[in-house]
């Protein structure tokens, strides 16, 4: 028998507990044929390919739970407002893109941070900086953006003609004057000036964000939410990604996780759904349909999640994303159609709405066979009472470590001392008998990277320094669990990848080093030398000396 590809010399962390490490991984029709103890196949099998690893560490393809592929591909082309410390520096950015524009054109920018800053962009500045063409400017958060007067014109702010969406802001200063900062929903009116992108353009975007995960060492992804709300690119998004596929421009797996609002009753019900009945699981194991996603509340750092009590630093307890009732509905509907549902909670208010929903759900039939895995995104602050529902109804938490460390310093003072125990937990999730897949949120975060993410899980240290919640550190060993094994649970393909044992899908990444033995401080900075999805080489062909993969079947 001759099989495609030996790769040897390695030390391979299987993440399968039957036989956990191993010397030599078999390949062949894209699955794993055998986890070796050696170097060498059994009398009679040959191997088409042998690669030596020299001795490298190789895991399963790292899996990010929740993050927006789409929208991450065309930040790549935004202004980076990241690291900028003044507002100066911002408006020096917004002027020097600008510069290179057509006098009508949006000048986009993403990834400022009103704390460092020392505020939020001000309207009329960026009219000054953009020479007055419209200018929208995203908050790391996602959560709030800061736009031009001439957004605001286009938008129908200026003459009151605008509709703000059910659960946005625009902001005003005491004369009743718009700042330009527009919260949560309300960042539809900018950013509906131009959507729907076109479908070749978002095609575009996903092929530079799959490239980027593929580089590190991501095999599969799950996007959460395309197709409406504020966080949908286009109503026709799904499209994008089968084009992206069909041309050969997909690097990882993706789950799409559709917003609430595409979902709608369907004729025959019960419940909510889309057109034909279609559901999650409908597509393959390279683009499939996943859960649906709805918004119980914003984010921390923006103080619009919604919280029992007032922020410790604000007289307000931020907002639920709609009225509690539509919420509820939505989510009972959507699973009285069939659907496993996303919940996007981050606030303790917004996380007991969610679980109310559940709850409830749990008391309807569900239509499907398999059970559904539904989850609470971020899940940001949870008490015990909290946690014990989850654990209850078996909701899946999908925390950000990595918010830890880059916005970690912000969450702390806005929930204050008393809360900050239960601040994205993991070690409690897991306790209470839950799993915690990996996620980053990109592009939330300004660093996505999945070892970056695993460091954050295992130090949970923020920028500043300080240590959040040091009884919620898991190891390293655990934390790159969250990144395979149990990513891979919450998107139901725990029998078919996530670990490496003969059956499953060949996806893994060849490290410069094993994670669960290096010093935490330097997880983050470890090489990843290749990655294979089913067996073929998604980065670092070259290195393994590999054809690299054009085909995606
Ligand atoms: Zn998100």
């Amino acid at each position: 028998m001759e099989i495609d590809l030996l790769l040897r010399d390695a030390d391979v962390l299987t993440l399968d507990d039957a036989r956990p490490r191993g010397r030599a991984v078999a390949v062949h029709h894209g699955h794993v044929l055998a986890v070796l103890d050696d170097d060498e196949l059994p009398a009679g099998v040959r191997a088409r390919r042998v690669v030596d690893a020299g001795g490298a560490t190789v895991v399963p393809g790292f899996d990010d739970a929740h993050q927006h592929t789409a929208w991450f591909g065309q930040s790549l082309a935004e202004i980076p407002l990241g690291g900028l410390r003044d507002l100066d520096a911002v408006y020096d950015a917004v002027a020097a893109r600008a510069a290179e524009l057509a006098a009508d054109a949006f000048v986009v920018g993403s990834g400022y941070d009103d704390v460092a800053l020392g505020g939020s962009p001000d309207r009329r500045a960026l009219d000054r900086a953009g020479g007055g063409r419209p200018v929208w400017l995203k908050h790391r958060s996602a959560h709030v953006c800061a736009v031009s007067s001439e957004v605001l014109r286009r938008a129908g702010v200026l003459d009151g003609e605008a509709v703000v969406p059910a659960g946005g802001v625009v902001v005003r200063d005491e004369a009743g004057d718009p700042t330009g900062v527009l919260l949560e929903a309300a960042q539809a009116l900018a950013g509906d000036l131009l959507r729907p992108y076109s479908v070749e353009d978002l095609a575009d975007a996903i092929a530079a964000a799959t490239a980027v995960f593929a580089r590190q060492g991501i095999t599969h992804v799950t996007e959460a939410g395309i197709g409406g709300g504020w966080i949908g690119r286009s109503p026709r998004e799904l499209a994008a990604y089968q084009l992206a596929r069909e041309r050969g421009d997909l690097a990882v797996r993706v789950d799409l996780m559709p917003e609430t609002s595409v979902l709608h009753d369907t004729a025959g019900g019960p419940g909510r759904g889309l057109d034909l009945g279609l559901r999650p699981g409908l597509g393959d194991r390279h683009l499939r349909v996943g859960p649906m996603k709805i918004f119980f509340d914003g984010a921390l750092s923006s103080r619009t999640a919604a919280m029992r009590e007032p922020y410790a630093d604000r007289d307000h307890a931020g907002y639920l994303g709609d009225d509690p009732d539509a919420l509820r509905h939505a989510l009972v509907g959507a699973v009285a159609g069939g659907w496993s549902v996303a919940a996007h909670a981050i606030g303790d208010r917004a996380v007991d709405a969610a679980l109310d929903a559940f709850e409830e759900t749990a008391r309807r039939p569900w239509p499907g066979v398999r059970p559904p895995r539904h989850r609470l995104e971020h899940a940001g602050v949870v008490d015990d009472a909290a946690l014990a529902r989850m654990a209850a109804l078996g909701v899946t938490p999908v925390p950000q470590a990595r918010f830890l460390f880059e916005i970690g310093d912000s969450m702390a003072a806005a929930v204050g001392d008393e809360r900050v125990d239960r601040l994205y937990r993991h070690a409690s999730f897991l306790r209470a008998g839950l799993r915690v897949p990996a996620s980053s949120d990109r592009p939330c975060v300004a660093d996505g990277h999945p070892l970056r993410g695993m460091r954050s899980m295992v130090q949970r240290r923020t920028a500043a320094g300080c240590t959040l919640g040091a009884d919620e550190a898991v190891d390293a060993a655990t934390a790159l669990r969250a990144s395979t094994v149990d990513a891979a649970w919450v998107a139901g393909d725990e029998d078919a990848r996530g670990r490496l044992a003969p059956g499953f899908a060949a996806d893994l990444v060849v490290l410069g080093d094993d994670p669960t033995r290096t010093d935490p401080d330097r997880i983050g900075d470890i090489e990843v030398v290749a990655t294979l999805r089913d067996g073929r080489a998604t980065h670092g062909a070259d290195v393994l000396g590999l054809p690299p993969d054009g085909d995606t079947q």
